[in-house]
């Protein structure tokens, strides 16, 4: 718990100039070692070359790096100084509204051009790109976040951007699809015909709605089978979290100055990116200084990879394509049932994440879907941000601890990530009002089922 007086203020705010240059790598510091990623064929651990014709080398070196900072690049610099440094706020009114003597922070991701944290890895990876030669990128979409994310940070570098969409969601949620057309990028329902991935679904199912995993295969195989374009991911993979420690670096300053160091990280976890772009610089001092920080990734009871999971070798996509990584993994034949939480629908974690959880770094907790509007609607109505569905599951936790911290008399500093807006996920409230929302939890037999088989 801090010792001064914490500032009166209640928002943060960074000058450009005091933007931190430079990303911080745990695998510098991790109290265990890595498990390497498995080729899925041969089951050896995988060497750059078997990563080459997907990623380009400068993102598969920082993927196994151990130098403990590496620098932003200048131009990606350049493009993070549209948006960033980012907001960090006291949310007074919702301590207030919970009458709780915790302290409550956030930090603000919502306010870059694509709404939420992913434009961070998303500019690293397409300058890397273009600095190797690449034309051409393909990636998969949910709900559309990682998408439109993409999309403007291909057109930043002028690189094209091909975007397998989920067919659902293109169909469901047509205005993150109009984003991405904004920004030049093509986009196409999955499954598609112009894989062979995607054409086999369509001759079993012509109706196939589509799947994230169904949708990494395709843009897998684009990729694979063009000398033009690299694949690019949104979550999951170390270098993702590496390029979103940003955020934390920033909070770490912003934290400072107001004069309170964190006793309990917060954060939503999909595939543990923007979690672990909060977390992981405080985890650091965690481990250096021995703080008894906690860190508490929050995810949905319809997808719990880490409190129900398995920790062990797992596909990245259903089809099996991808190496096998370590990871909390509920199988990678799992589709999650359609929560409107749409990017926290995957079967597995990321690996970094996963192991800080093995060596009892990080806690988890899992929460139905109604809970979480009703704290995101309690947080929309005492701060007036609208969170992202995928974000107020971390609202939910942080509420819930604050207060359990005024029924045990204890006054905590909580930091969580807001990690982006909701005003494109406005359906998706009206539904909550409506009543029309379902709670989907796995049953323990499906879920004995589903880690069984593994
Ligand atoms: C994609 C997304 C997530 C989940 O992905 P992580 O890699 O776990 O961060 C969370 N929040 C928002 C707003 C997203 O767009």
């Amino acid at each position: 718990m801090s010792v001064q007086a914490p500032s009166a203020a209640t928002k943060i705010l960074l000058d450009e100039q005091e933007m931190p240059t430079r990303w911080y790598n745990i695998l510098a510091d991790l109290p265990f070692p890595p498990s390497p990623p498995l080729h899925p064929a041969t089951r050896q651990p995988i060497g750059p070359a078997d990563l080459a014709p997907l990623f380009p080398m400068e993102l598969i070196k920082q993927e196994v790096s151990t130098d403990r900072f590496i620098d932003i690049p200048q131009p990606v610099q350049d493009i993070y100084r549209l948006w960033r440094p980012t907001p960090l706020l006291r949310a007074r009114r919702l301590e207030q509204a919970l009458n709780t003597t915790a302290r409550i922070y956030y930090k603000y991701e919502g306010v870059s051009p694509a709404g939420s944290h992913k434009p961070n890895t998303a500019v690293a990876q397409a300058f890397y790109n273009k600095a190797e030669g690449t034309k051409r990128l393909s990636t998969e979409t949910g709900a559309g976040q990682w998408g439109s994310a993409l999309a403007f940070a291909a057109k930043v570098f002028e690189l094209e951007c091909m975007i397998y969409m989920v067919r659902i969601s293109y169909e469901q949620k047509p205005y993150r699809k109009s984003m991405m057309h904004v920004w030049g990028a093509d986009v196409v329902p999955s499954p598609s015909p112009l894989t062979a991935a995607g054409r086999q679904i369509r001759e079993q199912d012509p109706d196939s709605p589509g799947s994230l995993g169904i949708a990494i295969s395709e843009a897998v195989e684009d990729a694979a089978s063009r000398e033009d374009t690299k694949y690019s991911l949104g979550s999951v993979l170390n270098h993702v979290l590496l390029h979103q420690t940003i955020i934390g670096e920033e909070a770490m300053l912003q934290m400072e100055r107001a004069g309170a160091m964190p006793d309990l990280v917060v954060g939503c976890v999909g595939g543990g990116s923007n979690f672990s772009g909060l977390a992981l610089p405080f985890v650091r001092e965690r481990l250096k200084s021995g703080r008894k920080t906690r860190f508490l990734a929050v995810e949905p009871d319809a997808s719990p990879s880490i409190t129900k999971g398995k920790y062990t070798y797992d596909f990245g996509d259903s089809v099996g394509m991808t190496p096998l990584v370590k990871m909390h993994t509920l199988g990678h034949t799992f589709v999650p049932a359609s929560i409107h939480a749409g990017g926290l629908r995957y079967h597995g974690m990321a690996p970094l994440v996963s192991g800080l959880v093995d060596h009892g770094i990080i806690e988890a907790v899992a929460y139905p879907q109604k809970t979480v509007f009703e704290a995101a609607v309690q947080f929309a109505r005492a701060e007036g941000t609208i969170p992202a569905p995928e974000s107020a599951h971390a609202v939910r936790a942080v509420i819930d601890e604050a207060v359990r911290a005024r029924e045990a008399g204890e006054s905590p500093t909580i930091l969580f990530n807001l990690s982006g807006h909701g005003l494109l996920d406005l359906g998706a409230y009206d539904a909550y009002f409506a009543g029309k929302l379902e709670d989907v939890p796995l049953s323990d037999e499906r879920i004995q089922e589903l880690v069984g088989a593994l």
